[in-house]
């Protein structure tokens, strides 16, 4: 049976910035459980990508205060990472005059939060910004900015392994024995978790056990389902989908900066807005429709209704948008702690379980989770800190743990041949040599391949065409140059084969 110091529950935004945080002291063993092959899979891959600045939160709550730490950090952590980030900046705009008295109150808000480079704009200020006549006034964002959010997520998973942290893919957890509760523990003082983890693992079918002296619940969509699994019956997460077009390239200086409503606090979302997405789309949404209770919570379909009232909220923002640019749409879903009829606003929950020691949770991590996520993992850590400070046995066990041996340099784990510069996606100008990087990057991690693994890493597949022309390339290439067997390869989540088999041999 494993066991880790810190084990984390969910590789997405969250749990990946945790990881790397803890595991930055060379004597703590991190592993970190997902249910799906890869990080990135849930909602850390389906958002808009935008740093916010952190004036549409309350003040005085988590969302704002590490937002705000969050957007004023990130220029840094970004050239870390090796992410590439723009401060573009971000207009909310007035349709009417009256608006103005809304949108400085969000002014005062944000100000009251330790927002910077806020200000109120006049008609002929905002027509140069966004490049057309875009409203009566609008609240100007310099704080603002655009990422990748799954370049994001990955670059922050392999950060954590580069450090030591053990990723164990499919493998979701289903039930959780607490300190106290029927796990036996060994007598020997090392072997003694306080939590005993069962994980199914989804490539072998088989139940796993992993033991651990702290737990972190970074389940995203599913937290409270795992703080049911330890007793803890407090929260409800009230699934919000929220769908987007993606339109083509053709015209990306149309939009070089977010553009956006000013949001209606009763919709759960901050209104249909325009994003230029980095690597130069450009995103219409997302909507807030509140999932029912007979939908499952990863419920990502688009609806039709929803597609053509982006197509009218997106025209009314900015009427030299092109719809038949469309390419493709998606849809992502807020973990939201407050149902419809409150309202949709809650602060997240950030905090050890009094009653379940040594046990943190992370409930209602919607936007902007993003953002704040690194914020959010130097909270975590110094949690984790305290507990193994108080916890004089844990402490004992910590210092006495091996310590753990990091996995330096990324590229050494590239095994096979390094692959040409031929062009494997033709509109994104992807190489077969990138492809295969992306391939042996996805093993780096202890990830599973999956066609979406290597579209997030490099953008195969996302173009115009939508993966029509390139995804039989991505596949000779990976079954000539990485044994891959096409038959087994997956799409995206466990049991989406690509294939059924062959027609010929
Ligand atoms: C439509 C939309 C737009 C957004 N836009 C922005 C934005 O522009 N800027 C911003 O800052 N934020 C934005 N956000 C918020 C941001 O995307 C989230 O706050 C953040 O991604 C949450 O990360 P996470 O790691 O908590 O969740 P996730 O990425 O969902 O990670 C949780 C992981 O836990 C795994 N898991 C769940 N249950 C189990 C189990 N039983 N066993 C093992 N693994 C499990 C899941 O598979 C998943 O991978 C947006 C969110 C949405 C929905």
């Amino acid at each position: 049976m494993k066991q880790f110091d810190v084990l984390i529950i969910g590789a997405g935004v969250v749990g990946n910035a945790i990881a790397r945080e803890i595991s930055k002291k060379n004597t703590v063993t991190v592993g970190v459980l997902e249910k799906e092959p890869d990080t990135a899979f849930g909602i850390s891959g389906r958002n808009s990508g935008v740093l916010h600045a952190g004036f549409n939160n309350k003040p005085g709550s988590f969302m704002a205060k590490l937002c705000v730490q969050g957007s004023e950090g990130f220029e840094k952590e970004a050239a870390e990472l090796k992410l590439p980030f723009k401060k573009t900046g971000k207009l909310i705009t007035a349709g009417f005059e009256e608006d103005l008295a809304r949108l400085q109150k969000l002014k005062e808000q944000g100000e009251a939060n330790g927002v910077k480079e806020l200000r109120i704009i006049g008609r002929e200020e905002l027509e140069t910004l966004a490049g057309y006549d875009a409203g009566f006034g609008a609240l100007w964002s310099g704080m603002t900015g655009i990422f990748d959010p799954f370049q994001y997520t990955i670059a922050l998973a392999e950060a954590a392994a580069e450090q030591g942290t053990e990723y164990l893919f499919g493998r979701q957890v289903v039930e959780i024995a607490p300190k106290g509760k029927s796990q036996a523990a060994p007598s020997n003082a090392a072997g003694s978790g306080s939590f005993l983890v069962t994980a199914e693992n989804h490539s072998t079918g088989e139940r796993e056990q992993y033991r651990t002296e702290i737990l972190i619940n970074s389940a995203g969509l599913f937290a409270d389902e795992i703080c049911r699994m330890v007793g803890i019956n407090d929260y409800k997460i009230h699934p919000c989908r929220g769908e987007y077009h993606i339109l083509e390239k053709r015209q990306p200086w149309l939009l070089e900066l977010p553009i956006y409503p000013i949001p209606n606090e009763k919709d759960g979302g901050l209104g249909v807005h325009l994003t230029p997405a980095i690597h130069g789309n450009i995103l219409i949404g997302p909507s807030a429709e509140y999932l029912t209770a007979e939908q499952e919570r990863e419920e990502y379909s688009t609806t039709r209704d929803v597609m053509v009232r982006l197509n009218e909220e997106g025209v009314a923002l900015f009427p030299e948008l092109n719809i038949g640019d469309c390419i493709h749409s998606f849809s992502g879903i807020r973990p939201k702690l407050a149902s419809e009829a409150e309202g949709g606003y809650a602060d997240f929950v950030i905090e050890e379980s009094k009653r379940v020691p040594g046990f943190i949770q992370l409930v209602g991590i919607e936007s902007p989770g993003m953002t704040a996520s690194i914020p959010i993992a130097r909270m975590v850590a110094q949690m984790t800190e305290e507990i193994r400070v108080r916890n004089k046995s844990c402490e004992a066990q910590w210092q006495g743990s091996e310590s753990k041996s990091a996995q330096t340099g990324l590229l050494q784990a590239v095994s096979g041949e390094p692959g040409d510069e031929k062009m494997l996606c033709r509109c994104e100008g992807i190489t077969e040599r990138a492809v295969l990087e992306a391939y042996d990057r996805i093993l780096y991690i202890g990830a599973i391949p999956t066609v979406k693994g290597l579209k997030n890493r490099t953008r195969v597949t996302m173009g115009n065409c939508q993966g029509s022309f390139c995804t039989i390339n991505i596949i000779e290439v990976l079954e000539k140059k990485r044994n891959v067997d096409p038959l087994a390869l997956l799409w995206n989540g466990f049991g989406s084969l690509m294939f059924e088999g062959r027609v010929k041999e």
